[in-house]
């Protein structure tokens, strides 16, 4: 019996490669998985209807221009490693065309146009989403590693409804803000990370344009694929030429972005490390500037919380997406009366966790993003193991070609470990303890980040209690990762400052009185 169960969960036919089983005290548990009854067949989702160009230019004023130096980047499947198509290295030139064909748009046409026909072009644009929505999840599981049921069923239901929301917003800013005069601040510079490109291209282009700006968007490099398709979609949509631009390129792109003397504001989102040199570099321009950064949650489960239910909710909060998520549960804080029994469930539900192709609709784990990613992580995994901290991953067959890591677990943390102040960005857990919610809030706190945690509990006055203590911008209670374009995002500390999403987002946007 365990012999079957052991090979159904690690050797799943023509999958040659098994990697890192269980390698602590922990071990005999984590063979004990599941039987073939619960093996799933392949069920890819189909890409031939999907169409990628070979090569995509930059999206300037509204038509395709090739980049002034002639270069073009590669985008690969981090799955696969195959190569999707070339796309336009954008260089300082580039960019400048971009932000004064923004500064046109936004002087001749788009600040002169009734807000309620604003609104008419956003909802445009969602609604091109809603329409186009299977292929760009496809599209953005091929480019970024992650998978179908993520894209499918979050990034794009999502990336809508940020469109929906602030289409909404256009004609009613004097509602949001009675009194207050909101006015656009002009050319806007967004600059955003790989894990959800086409999400966070959404979170920064709909209230922008919903408030009255124009737009010069710099996506990650290696994820620059559905901005692109998004280009087309604003192209479709008529919207004036130069009210969205879109520059690809690398690291000195989003550089000649943030400092380009035309821009009003930057919106930022990326690791703490940029996040701080564009603040240094914006000091004394007087332009506006709204951080969204790196991340260190903690997932707080005290003893009367509805385990199995905490148990999804931090699968879901670290595992899904690869851990690729700013706002990650990467700390779990347990109350020790219930770190056995909570780790027992946890690991089980851990060694049932599908990793692989990002197209099979089954996957829960895709890929890492990219090979310099993987070895970010990989590092600090050792690090983890150095330190003295005891590692579990499930067995658990990886793919040959591509960037992959098994959800990992780290048990008997140290606050001072790496694993437990660095972000790792990636399927990693590192467990701590405590006995008190005192303990608990001190433990939490106990970061230079603030972007997010979690509390667990069958009590809401507990809740509550812990929330108001925590330093975090969003706290979800017996649940994780949950969003609406209602609700406010943002950072304290080493997170960023600013909101994005609601009517504090919109104020991210606008001049008031
Ligand atoms: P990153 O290296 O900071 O890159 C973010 C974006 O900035 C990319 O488009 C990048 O371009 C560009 N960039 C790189 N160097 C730049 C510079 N000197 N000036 C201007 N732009 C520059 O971050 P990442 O590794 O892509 O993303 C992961 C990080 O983002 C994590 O730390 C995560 O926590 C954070 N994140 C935060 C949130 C949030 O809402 N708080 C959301 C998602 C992710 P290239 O990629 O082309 O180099
Ligand atoms: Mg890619």
């Amino acid at each position: 019996m365990n012999d079957k169960r052991t090979a159904a969960a690690g050797g799943d036919a023509g999958s040659p490669r098994h990697v890192s089983a269980a390698r602590d005290a922990d071990a005999a548990s984590a063979a004990v998985v599941f039987g073939d009854a619960w093996r799933y067949a392949p069920a890819p989702e189909a890409r031939d209807h999907v169409k990628i160009a070979p090569r995509y230019d930059l999206f300037i004023g509204g038509a395709w221009r090739a980049p002034a130096s002639g270069r073009y980047l590669d985008s690969i499947s981090p799955s696969t490693e195959e190569k999707l198509c070339e796309f336009a290295e954008a260089s300082e030139q580039d960019v400048d065309l971009a932000v004064q064909a923004a500064r046109t748009a936004y002087e001749k046409r788009w600040s002169r146009l009734r807000p309620l026909d604003r609104g008419k072009y956003i909802y445009r644009i969602a609604r091109a989403i809603q329409e186009k929505a299977r292929e760009l999840a496809i599209v953005e599981s091929l480019d970024g590693g992650k998978p179908i049921k993520e894209s499918r069923d979050v990034d794009l239901p999502l990336a809508a409804a940020h469109f929906f929301y602030h289409a909404g917003w256009a004609d009613k800013l004097e509602h949001a803000f009675p009194g207050r005069r909101p006015r656009p601040l002009g050319v806007a510079g967004q600059v955003i990370p790989w894990n959800f490109p086409l999400l966070m291209a959404a979170w920064k282009l709909a209230p922008a344009l919903a408030a009255g700006n124009t737009c010069v968007l710099k996506p990650a490099e290696t994820t620059p694929l559905t901005a692109l398709l998004l280009a087309k979609i604003i192209e479709e949509a008529d919207l004036p030429p130069g009210v969205v631009n879109v520059v690809t390129g690398a690291g000195a792109t989003g550089a000649a972005v943030v400092g380009h003397p035309g821009v009003d504001k930057i919106a930022f989102t990326g690791s703490t490390e940029v996040g701080k040199r564009i603040q240094r570099a914006l000091a004394g321009t007087g332009k506006r500037l709204t951080l969204e950064l790196g991340g260190k949650a903690a997932n707080i489960v005290f003893e009367d919380a509805p385990l199995d239910q905490a148990v999804e909710g931090i699968i879901r909060g670290i595992f899904f997406n690869q851990g690729h998520v700013c706002c990650a549960g990467s700390r779990l804080l347990v109350e020790e009366s219930v770190h056995d029994a909570l780790l027992h469930k946890l690991r089980e539900r851990m060694a049932t966790l599908r990793v692989g192709d990002p197209l099979d609709k089954n996957t829960d784990v895709g890929a890492i993003n990219s090979r310099a990613q993987l070895e970010k992580i990989q590092d600090l995994v050792a690090s983890g193991e150095r330190e003295g901290a005891a590692r579990f991953t499930p067995r658990c067959a990886l793919p040959e070609r591509g960037y992959w890591f098994a959800p990992t677990l780290f048990t008997g943390v140290a606050q001072s470990h790496r694993i437990a102040r660095e972000e790792i960005f990636g399927p990693v857990l590192s467990v701590l303890t405590f006995r008190t919610p005192e303990e608990a809030i001190e433990k939490a706190n106990n970061t230079m980040y603030g972007l997010s945690a979690g509390v667990w509990t069958a009590k809401g006055s507990k809740s509550f209690w812990v929330a108001q203590r925590l330093r975090a911008g969003v706290v979800w209670a017996n649940t994780f990762n949950k969003f609406d374009p209602s609700a406010p995002f943002g950072g304290y500390k080493e997170s960023g400052f600013g909101r994005e999403g609601g009517r504090q987002g919109l104020l991210a946007y606008l001049e008031v009185d």
